[in-house]
């Protein structure tokens, strides 16, 4: 990884002076210039290379210049780079097929957006217009995107400056074994209490008046919380009984996160309208979507769905999803994920957390995993407060510095670090990594008290 300081400064130069950066302020901020990638592997100008551990932002599935995406892309762009969505296109018929197929029983039909938010978006659109109702309910802890609608269900903190005012969302809260809402003392308990809890919601709220429920089907940047077992299967049953569209919100944890194409699918239900974006091609060309089942897509069949994009089903977006769905078939690539995450990820956290006092919970499935950071494990106190930023962040910085220093990148969020390597990734790779992040550790047990 060759240094290369005048590319570096350029880079540096243009962007601080012309790019205006997401949810920053723009003179505190320090992007890094990035030159290149391949595979799990980024570098920078500078000759430092990362083992890419946050999947850039948990999208990078198939890992960084993956040859068969990178293929795919320049044969369609030598074919057709671009065709208006009102047209029928071969390789997005292809994608939606293949998409509508893994989503199970029921599904045939795809609406192709740029991403997670607008995907979200429409599917609450769709809601709205089979229910003929307005409210939509989700869960505090929950990133649903940064569209009205989706940022005005986002149960964190990024939604509080861009607080909706027209009152059609409530929240409610999920399961979370560790930090239960609920008092609960075991995982059967929380789902238990947690459904009780939504359907009181639901009472409250007015069920005549809730379109529909989004949920993340793992809870992802919010904290990697799995719901409990019978938890899904039991907003599913709130859902029939209430009339209530249930959308499962599958942006971060989809295509392949956790093991499954869809994480649902390991709770054996089926929702009414799948979100999805990120993975469906690792984000080579923005692309996202809905999954609709046929009973809401029959709805509009003869009414006209008002909405569309310039850009929905896009070919060369949809030529890199393909090529995902190849890939995964053609290296088996759930299998992979699934072993992975319990022979390798699984039993060294636990290792981790058995050694490192600031350690209080690891949870996750597949390569998707959350080391939740303690002062106290009696206590629980997180060892940073909720939304931590400047120095009440610093001891959770100092390990995200400490990885780096260490060749990885990390993700972090609050108290939170997040495992989410490409899924590629070689199993010596995400042993290294996982080693980084154990040496990491002691910057946080010195806060432990
Ligand atoms: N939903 C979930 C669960 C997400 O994690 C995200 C993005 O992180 C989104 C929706 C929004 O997706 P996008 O940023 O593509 O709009």
């Amino acid at each position: 990884f060759p240094a290369d300081p005048d590319a570096d400064a350029r880079v540096r130069e243009d962007d601080r002076a012309h790019v205006f950066h997401s949810w920053s302020a723009q003179a505190l901020i320090d992007p890094l210039p990035v030159a290149g990638g391949e595979g799990s592997t980024f570098w920078d100008y500078a000759g430092n290379a990362y083992l890419d551990f946050s999947s850039q932002l948990v999208n990078l599935n198939l890992g960084h210049q993956h040859p068969d995406l990178v293929a795919a892309i320049q044969r369609q762009a030598s074919r057709l780079a671009t065709i208006q969505p009102s047209m029928a296109n071969d390789v997005r018929g292809d994608l939606a097929r293949r998409i509508a197929a893994v989503a199970g029983d029921g599904f045939e039909k795809v609406f192709f957006t740029n991403g997670g938010a607008d995907a979200n978006e429409n599917a609450v659109r769709m809601a709205r217009l089979v229910t003929g109702r307005r409210k939509v309910l989700s869960m505090y802890r929950s990133y649903h995107g940064n569209t009205s609608t989706a940022i005005a269900l986002t149960g964190d903190p990024r939604r509080w400056p861009n607080e909706p005012a027209d009152g059609s969302t409530a929240k409610f809260f999920g399961p979370y074994p560790y930090r239960s809402a609920f008092h609960s003392s075991s995982p059967e308990e929380e789902a238990q209490r947690a459904l009780e809890h939504l359907e009181q919601t639901i009472v409250l709220e007015g069920a005549g008046t809730i379109a529909a429920i989004v949920i993340e089907s793992i809870v992802g940047t919010n904290g990697v919380l799995v719901p409990p077992p019978g938890y899904l299967a039991g907003v599913r049953e709130l859902c029939d009984r209430f009339g209530i569209v249930y959308i499962a919100d599958e942006v971060m944890v989809g295509f392949g996160r956790v093991g499954e194409w869809f994480a649902f699918q390991a709770d054996g239900v089926l929702p009414d309208l799948i979100t999805f974006a990120k993975g469906v091609n690792s984000g080579y060309v923005p692309l996202g979507g809905v999954v609709i089942s046929d009973r809401i897509a029959a709805h509009f069949d003869t009414v006209p769905f008002p909405g569309g994009l310039t850009y929905s089903g896009h070919p060369l977006a949809c030529a890199a999803g393909v090529a995902t769905f190849e890939v995964f078939e053609r290296d088996g690539i759930l299998a992979r994920v699934r072993d992975l995450g319990a022979r390798v990820v699984a039993p060294r956290l636990q290792e981790i957390a058995s050694r490192h006092p600031s350690v209080g919970d690891v949870r996750g499935r597949g390569l998707f995993w959350a080391i939740e950071l303690v002062k106290d494990r009696d206590t629980r106190e997180p060892l940073v407060p909720f939304n931590a930023s400047g120095m009440d962040a610093a001891p959770v910085a100092a390990v995200a510095a400490a990885c780096k220093r260490d060749g990885v990148w990390p993700f972090t969020h609050f108290n939170r670090l997040h495992v989410a390597p490409p899924l590629v990734i070689g199993e010596d790779e995400l042993v290294r990594g996982l080693d980084v992040i154990d040496r990491a550790l002691s910057h946080a047990d010195e806060h432990v008290s």
